[in-house]
């Protein structure tokens, strides 16, 4: 009579892993001390001619490390918002906030946060402003804004 086969054993143990990224953004340190100058800008590969923002020390298309830095224009258009209701832990002190989706007029779709208006206001197609920022922890940061809301707080 064959030996009934034993279970193998499954060691186990589990513990929590602290882990640290060390990214290099010194390629891109210019968007930040230019942020922090109220002016928003970003790359553009000399190469093939992509635009990304955020920006990127490397083209996404053709993997090129020849950029450019270029301005942006602000200018947007809503593509798509939501509102986070359930916040991330650093964000949980903050009152619900819109998160939106907006295609610059460079023609690149980027994320950010959207402030200045309702969700039951927002409209796709909307003109928004790409524009600086400083978050609850003053660091400098950008957000979308309504394009009219923005001008009327100018034109005064
Ligand atoms: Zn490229």
């Amino acid at each position: 009579m064959a030996a009934k086969p034993e279970r193998p054993r499954v060691l186990k143990s589990s513990r929590t892993l602290h882990l640290r990224y060390d990214i290099p953004i010194s390629k891109i340190a210019k968007f930040w001390d230019e942020l922090q100058r109220g002016r928003i800008t970003t790359t553009k590969c000399t190469k093939c001619g992509n635009i990304t923002f955020p920006p990127a020390a490397d083209c996404s298309q053709c993997r090129s490390s020849e950029i450019n830095w270029i301005p942006l224009s602000g200018e947007a258009v809503l593509e798509a918002v939501t509102r986070i209701d359930i916040r991330p832990a650093s964000f949980a002190q903050e009152e619900p906030y819109l998160v939106a989706i907006g295609r610059l007029k460079e023609g690149v779709n980027t994320l950010a946060r959207l402030v200045g208006v309702r969700l039951e206001d927002a409209k796709v197609g909307m003109n928004l402003v790409l524009r600086p920022t400083r978050t609850a922890g003053r660091a400098v940061w950008y957000e979308f804004a309504p394009a009219t809301g923005f001008k009327e707080n100018n034109s005064s």
